[in-house]
């Protein structure tokens, strides 16, 4: 069974070709991983984030596909 606790929220910069401002997305990991749960490889050195904290992370930053998988096993229990 799939427990919250064994993740973590890791942020991605991504920097979009021809724009000013980089683009900051969190993603889900498992915990200590540094492949999201959408398959985007991140870095290792990334800020994290504790899965009970996600409240902390504003919700347009956050990866959709990440988002979606979390949202679906909090339902599913
Ligand atoms: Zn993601």
């Amino acid at each position: 069974m799939i427990s919250p606790a064994d993740y973590e929220l890791r942020v991605e910069h991504r920097h979009e070709p021809f724009a000013d401002e980089e683009t900051v997305v969190w993603h889900i990991t498992r915990a200590g991983k540094f492949t999201s749960v959408c398959d985007q490889l991140l870095s290792p050195v990334a800020a994290t984030v504790p899965m009970n904290q996600i409240e902390t992370v504003p919700p347009e930053a956050l990866c959709p596909e990440c988002s979606g998988w979390y949202r679906a096993i909090l339902e599913g229990g």
